[in-house]
């Protein structure tokens, strides 16, 4: 039988740059990782494409799948429902593929739970203030909803301890060697061989 593959579990504050990280390094590494798409209940941002960035749900259709046990993980952020769908995610690593997971604290922590195997790495922006002004700058949400998010990256924090790395982005060519460093080495310890 082949070996399963690894979970890598890929959090970060909204802002922090952790989408253009796996972006870069899922361009680069094409055959190494698969990313999973999660589902979600919130509004398609411009440019964002159904089964591609999201399966935009509604929110009956996400509680029907929650319902059915279909997620490998769900939790709620500032407003909205996010989930991953099991049945993909585990039919990869049973080919042995190592998939990434872009999911919040919450999930990251169930996650963890169902696999502790699993390769935790936490994204951050340098400051606070760069982390205001790229979500201000993507133009994409309101005063609001930046505002919520500044709140929940403050809380997110918290639960940096449970993460086994933590990278700081200050330079995105930088932070996406060193993630990627960071998932060869795991590869290679002791216990994942
Ligand atoms: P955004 O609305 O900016 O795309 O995502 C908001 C937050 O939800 C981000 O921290 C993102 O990583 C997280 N997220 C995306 N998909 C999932 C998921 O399937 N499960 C969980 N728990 N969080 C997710």
């Amino acid at each position: 039988m082949s070996k399963k593959g690894r979970l890598i579990v890929v959090s970060g504050t909204s802002g922090a740059g952790k989408g253009t990280i796996i972006g870069a390094l899922m361009a680069e590494h094409p055959d190494e990782y698969v990313l999973s798409v999660s589902a979600t209940t919130r509004a398609a941002r411009v440019g964002e494409e159904h089964g591609v960035h999201y399966f935009f749900l509604s929110h009956d259709e996400f509680d029907a799948m929650i319902e059915r046990g279909e997620f490998l993980e769900h939790a709620e952020y500032v407003g909205n429902k996010y989930g991953t769908p099991a049945k993909w995610v585990e039919e990869r690593l049973n080919e042995g593929r190592d998939v990434i997971l872009e999911i919040e604290v919450q999930g990251a922590m169930n996650v963890k739970k169902q696999y502790p195997n699993a390769l935790l790495i936490f994204v951050t922006a340098p400051d606070a203030e760069s982390l205001k002004s790229r979500l201000a700058g993507r133009g994409t949400e309101t005063d609001e909803v930046i505002n919520k998010r500044m709140k929940r990256a403050a809380q997110e924090s918290d639960d940096i301890d449970a993460y086994d790395y933590i990278v700081i982005n200050d330079d995105i060519e930088e932070c996406v060697k060193t993630v990627h460093s960071i998932i060869v080495s795991n590869k290679c310890l002791k216990k994942n061989n």
